[in-house]
């Protein structure tokens, strides 16, 4: 891709950062700085491009719903995965007090969201809780291809004290034989998950991975089949963006998951991982400055899959 259209793009994002603030539930978090904005593409041969603070470290928070859902039907299988959890958009919104009602009878919506997330995570399997989170991090590392990839341990704790919700979501999945097990272990596989710590360059791979249907682009191994490559694309359609999903498809059209931590992961199928870092989000949760960069780059190079 064109240096100077990494640029422009970023130059455009940057205009709307003043007009969102960062996810505030935990300090953390809360405490980003706003104005910072970062791109990093990735083709489909490994050639990585970047703009911005693109080596800036976040949580992937929401992103990594991807991550665990791809590990669960690697592990698993479609039917394992999909008689805990549906493949329906909710329309809720990313902080919307959860739908308690429909989980006291039915499967949680989706994968993308809080409850879909955690019935998957549940699934991931291992000897014990350590091993379940070891294959969890490899694997994270493996699809980012970064061999460093860590756990902040800092957010992991914040999320694991103030998680209430969280906690009450899965009681709930547990009483109606959705989750078999220890809750407590498999939230704070979640909780893990959630604070996978990573740039914009290790999303660019991974989004760049699933442009590529499956392939990590920098070493050539095929890491997620294809046909689980395709469900994933699809649910990130539907669901990626929180309620603001079908707008999205509208106005970028492209395969995308984002995260509270700031994050946004969009594939250009067969062409681009594309990955964007602003912590200033929107009301509806999605990386404002990140937002209009995708919004530009889709619109000047024609990316939209529709
Ligand atoms: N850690 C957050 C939670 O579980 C993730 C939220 C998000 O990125 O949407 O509530």
């Amino acid at each position: 891709m064109d240096q100077e259209m990494l640029q422009r793009a970023l130059a455009h994002g940057r205009r709307f950062v003043r007009y969102g603030k960062p996810a505030s539930y935990i300090p953390e978090l809360a405490s980003k700085d706003p104005s910072k904005l970062g791109l990093a593409v990735c083709d489909m041969k490994g050639n990585i491009q970047t703009v911005g603070n693109c080596e800036d470290k976040f949580t992937m928070q929401s992103i990594s719903k991807v991550i665990a859902l791809i590990l669960a039907l690697e592990q698993n299988g479609f039917d394992n995965v999909f008689s805990k959890v549906g493949l329906e958009p909710t329309g809720d919104s990313f902080n919307s007090t959860v739908r308690l009602d429909h989980l006291t009878n039915n499967k949680p919506f989706n994968p993308m969201i809080n409850a879909g997330a955690i019935a998957v995570t549940s699934t991931i399997r291992g000897g014990s809780l350590e091993e379940r989170k070891k294959i969890s991090i490899e694997f994270a590392r493996k699809i980012t291809g970064n061999p460093d990839l860590d756990v902040d341990y800092e957010v992991f704790r914040s999320e694991a004290e103030t998680g209430f919700k969280n906690r009450a979501i899965i009681y709930l999945m547990r009483s109606n034989g959705i989750i078999e097990g220890s809750c407590e272990e498999h939230l704070e596989l979640y909780f893990l998950f959630c604070s996978l710590a990573c740039s914009c360059r290790d999303l660019s791979v991974f989004a760049a991975t699933l442009a590529n249907n499956g392939v990590n682009p920098l070493t050539g191994e095929q890491l997620i089949q294809p046909h689980t490559v395709k469900l994933v694309r699809s649910l990130m359609v539907t669901c990626g963006m929180y309620d603001y999903s079908g707008e999205f498809a509208a106005t970028v059209g492209l395969p995308s998951k984002s995260g509270v931590g700031g994050g946004i992961i969009s594939c250009a199928i067969g062409q681009y991982g594309l990955a964007t870092y602003g912590p200033a989000l929107d009301d509806k949760g999605n990386s404002i400055g990140g937002l209009k960069m995708l919004e530009y780059l889709s619109e000047e190079m024609d990316l939209s899959i529709f």
